[in-house]
């Protein structure tokens, strides 16, 4: 319900300083020290335009209790990344779990956020084209009758939608403890023209992909039960591979 939360009509209209203060404060100082020692010393480079401030790179959808989030956010210190859940409760005990990290590590966390919304109706109120470059889905919810098959977050009309948000090369990340779910999700990835299946050399190389079992609260409840896991992971092609 857009009633529930403001949603921004395009991404350029969106004020990321409430969700990463510290970050982005720091990242403008930096920029017009930059300025101005160009002004002082380089005639010449004073007319390079300044860099673009920083932006979200990672998104956690349905991030749930966030323990993904928390894990990411000190492995990739320096990259702004996002939560995105719908239910306002869970929505704001991370915020709390956010701040009360910042509080105890000062200069951490400070790149990790979360904001309440329905993510398979406005990533793009929020993310220009091409601007992820990881997206993850941990333990979606299964939505196992068949008329509610169309409710999963992952399928045909919203890997596209993926695809634009995402810059060619980056990673849509997904696990499941529901075979039927891991199969579904590998099936419409597969068959998806604007992905590719990442490697298993390739996900041993990766932090992230280590992360995906028993980070995330739903990770740790399957892994204490001893269940077994289904992890699918894919790169966004730059163009559409013949299928
Ligand atoms: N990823 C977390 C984990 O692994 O612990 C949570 C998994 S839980 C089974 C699925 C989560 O997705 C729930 O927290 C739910 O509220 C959230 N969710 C479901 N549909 C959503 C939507 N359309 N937009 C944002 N979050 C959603």
């Amino acid at each position: 319900n857009v009633a529930d939360f403001d949603v921004p009509t395009r991404p350029e209209e969106f004020d990321w300083s409430e969700h990463f203060p510290e970050f982005l404060k720091e990242c403008h100082d930096r920029q017009l020290q930059q300025q101005q020692s160009r002004e002082e010393g380089f005639a010449q480079s004073s007319r390079l335009p300044s860099p673009e401030s920083p932006a979200v790179r990672f998104v956690d959808i349905g991030c749930g209790f966030g323990g993904l989030l928390v894990k990411l956010a000190t492995l990739y210190p320096n990259t702004l990344m996002l939560g995105m859940e719908i239910r306002d409760k869970v929505t704001a005990y991370v915020r709390e779990r956010i701040a009360s990290l910042r509080r105890e590590h000062p200069g951490s966390y400070r790149n990790a956020s979360v904001l309440r919304t329905n993510a398979m109706k406005y990533l793009p109120n929020y993310f220009k084209k091409g601007q992820l470059t990881k997206m993850f889905f941990l333990f979606p919810d299964p939505h196992f009758k068949t008329a509610n098959h169309r409710r999963r977050i992952i399928n045909t009309h919203l890997l596209t939608e993926y695809a634009h948000v995402l810059a060619p090369g980056g990673w849509l990340y997904t696990i499941s403890d529901v075979p039927e779910l891991g199969e579904w999700m590998k099936v419409k990835l597969d068959s998806h023209p604007l992905f590719e299946r990442v490697s298993e050399e390739e996900l041993a190389a990766d932090p992230a992909a280590g992360l995906l079992v028993q980070s995330s609260e739903e990770g740790q409840k399957v892994a204490r039960n001893g269940g077994e896991t289904y992890r699918n992971v894919y790169r966004r092609l730059a163009a559409p591979r013949h299928l």
